[in-house]
């Protein structure tokens, strides 16, 4: 069976060390074991209309931003087809067709989508094509015959909705789509990072986040602002893990060569929070390590970012390539589709053939 790798991020804003650690870390781990036989990353600008349909300026905006994003993280244009979504007619008509397939109910179960609902404030006036997105992310990840989707742990309901649509679609039509598979972080702290401010998520649309290309001084004030525990108030009090962001980020993104290098009273994380929980150990020493950490994450992805920036010609193409690739293969899932759907009316002269043997 052929490995098919597909993910994306709605243009909404810069990425975060959120989609990091939840999704762009395990892409450049499966790109650098080269166990597949194609791999897509997908800019979902249409997705990100469903709830920002009165500011498409700021979608165009973020286009280049988040393929900046993808290329200062890493990401290799040569192993990689990065595309644009909107440029894909074919994954509309998909979804036009599954959404037969799924029930409103079913729809209004999703989790992802009623906690998305609560946080957007949309109350009784939610867009329909908000709604629906679950399923327009079933024919993103099947127009590919993607089997291998990383994503953060808030998209498991869409691919468990996608693996719905997939075995109702070839159970009425035949096999025609692929089930996929979701590839989570290993670490369970990366399955959802909270945002600085102790938010269960951290999200652009939150306004919580510290973004990839931050400054050494945006990163600084950011950390040192970071939510605690609201019980440590003296150094001496003894200190609390649970809830407590500045160790969900250690969690995260620290390693023992990181103690080693910046805090050698501690051999790793445990010791930490032991002493942290017996009281002695101040934020602001804890802080301070975290931002070392993180500025050494971000370092070199600020490096790549600036020589990308001033080579924004490049960028395009890349764009421009990956999408007009991605859209030759959306194609030719779609006519199999319309084909399994009995679809393709003037293909050859078959309907006048049908219509004689049935009168
Ligand atoms: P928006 O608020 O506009 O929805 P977002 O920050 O949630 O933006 P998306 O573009 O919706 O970002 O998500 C892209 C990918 O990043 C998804 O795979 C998602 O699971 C992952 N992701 C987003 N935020 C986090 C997070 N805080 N922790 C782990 N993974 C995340
Ligand atoms: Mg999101």
């Amino acid at each position: 069976m052929k490995k098919i790798i597909l993910t994306g991020d709605r243009p909404t804003g810069k990425l975060h060390i959120g989609h990091y650690v939840g999704s762009l870390k395990s892409r450049l781990m499966l790109q650098e074991q080269g166990d597949y036989d194609d791999f897509f990353i997908m800019i979902a600008d249409a997705q990100a209309l469903t709830d920002n349909a009165d500011n498409p300026q700021k979608i165009r905006s973020n286009i280049l931003n988040v393929a900046l994003d993808y290329l200062a993280v890493g990401i290799d244009p040569n192993k990689v087809h990065i595309f644009i979504q909107s440029e894909i007619s074919e994954l509309t008509e998909l979804s036009f067709y599954y959404a037969n397939l799924v029930t409103v109910s079913r729809l209004q179960r999703n989790p992802t989508v009623k906690t998305e609902i609560k946080t957007r404030d949309f109350k009784e006036s939610i867009p329909v094509g908000f709604f629906t997105y679950p399923i327009s992310q079933a024919s993103d990840i099947t127009a590919f015959k993607a089997n291998i989707v990383p994503v953060g742990d808030d998209q498991l309901p869409m691919i468990e909705q996608t693996r719905e649509i997939v075995k109702t679609f070839n159970r009425i039509y035949g096999d025609v789509l692929v089930l996929p598979k979701e590839v989570l972080p290993e670490n369970e702290a990366c399955l959802r990072l909270p945002g600085i401010d102790g938010n269960a998520k951290m999200s652009k649309s939150l306004n919580n986040c510290i973004y990839l290309n931050d400054s050494y001084e945006q990163l600084k004030s950011k950390v040192m602002s970071m939510y605690t525990d609201p019980l440590h108030l003296k150094v001496e009090d003894k200190g609390h893990i649970e809830g407590n962001t500045v160790f969900t980020y250690l969690d995260a993104f620290s390693t023992p060569d990181d103690f080693k290098k910046y805090y050698p009273e501690f051999a790793n994380l445990d010791e930490l929070k032991k002493a942290y929980q017996q009281g002695g150990i101040g934020d602001v020493k804890i802080k301070k390590f975290l931002l070392q950490i993180l500025d050494n994450l971000l370092k070199p992805i600020r490096e790549r970012r600036s020589y990308y920036e001033k080579h924004i010609d490049e960028v395009y193409n890349i764009l421009k390539e990956g999408t007009m690739y991605a859209h030759s293969i959306a194609k030719i899932t779609l006519k199999e589709v319309k084909d399994a759907m009995k679809l393709n009316y003037f293909e050859d002269e078959k309907l006048i053939n049908e219509y004689i043997d049935e009168h």
